[in-house]
């Protein structure tokens, strides 16, 4: 089975290698059937479309190891980029290599590949996070989870929901790392602005065009830590000995006035995660 990246905006943007694939398999596996339809009228191609999306895709894997028994050639595909990243096909794949039959994937588009490389931070590692929660008090958990990694955070956001995240990156994270808005990639109004994340709000506020399309954050690492006051460090272990790190570092942060963040990165230090 191949696995084919597609455009996420830019027709231009398939692989000569995805299309001559498109060209030889018998079937293609596809989020949705209107969708993968388009793509294969542009480039004029013909070939059944099988449904294969997060409501259906344990029987549809089952439906693509059938066929691949036939000894027939099947490709992937999701709506746009590269299949199995924050879009169905991570249990196709492992229904059709479990079945032992070999998966090829074919590389191409992806939105967060697209924005890191066009965000120009310093940061050698990034962490992709992809969709956080929609649920509020999850959302705040996932984020605080996040603030001591020290690599730089990569989301996808929908357009409805971009002020709130960013509200709460700006509450939740140091103020001054860098957010890189990468809005409509490869599209005709796309736009990659870098901001301290305290000014983002703001930004985005400016023009209501700014909150619309396609999004991709990228928030750089945390700025390097100061070293901790021994005093400092002696609260957080005491409180550490009796109650989860949340809630130590909570304390901690009431008890000596030091940011909660520092803190909890520091608990999750001594705590050895
Ligand atoms: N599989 C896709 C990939 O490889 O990037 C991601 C699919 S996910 C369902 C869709 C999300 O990806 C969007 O909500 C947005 O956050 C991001 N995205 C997709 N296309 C984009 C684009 N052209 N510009 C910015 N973000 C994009």
């Amino acid at each position: 089975m191949y696995v084919v990246a597609t455009p996420i905006g830019n027709l231009g943007d398939i692989s000569l290698r995805a299309l001559e694939t498109l060209r030889g398999v018998d079937l293609v596996a596809c989020e949705d059937t209107r969708h993968a339809r388009q793509l294969l009228d542009h480039h004029g191609i013909k070939l059944p479309t099988l449904a294969l999306h997060q409501h259906n895709e344990n029987e549809a894997a089952a439906k693509l190891v059938h066929l691949l028994g036939e000894g027939r050639r099947v490709a992937l595909v999701s709506d746009a980029g590269t299949p199995g990243i924050s879009d169905p096909g991570a249990r196709a794949v492992a229904a059709v290599r479990a079945a032992g039959f070999r998966v090829i994937p074919l590389p191409g588009p992806n939105a967060a590949i697209a924005a890191l490389s066009a965000a120009g931070l310093a940061d050698s590692r990034f962490l992709f996070v992809g969709f956080l929660p929609a649920r509020v008090g999850a959302r705040r958990t996932a984020i605080q989870e996040l603030a001591a990694i020290d690599a730089a955070l990569v989301f996808y956001e929908a357009p409805h929901r971009v002020m709130e995240t960013v509200a709460e990156l700006v509450e939740l994270l140091e103020p001054q790392r860098t957010l890189v808005v990468a809005r409509e990639l490869t599209k005709l109004f796309e736009q990659i602005a870098s901001m301290p994340l305290a000014q983002a709000p703001a930004w985005l506020a400016a023009d209501a065009n700014r909150q619309r399309g396609e999004f991709v954050l990228v928030v750089s690492a945390p700025p390097p830590r100061e070293g901790m006051d021994a005093e400092t460090e002696r609260v957080l272990a005491a409180l550490l000995a009796e109650l989860p790190v949340k809630q130590a570092a909570k304390l901690a942060a009431e008890i000596t006035g030091q940011p909660k963040n520092a803190l909890y990165a520091r608990a999750l230090e001594l705590k050895g995660g």
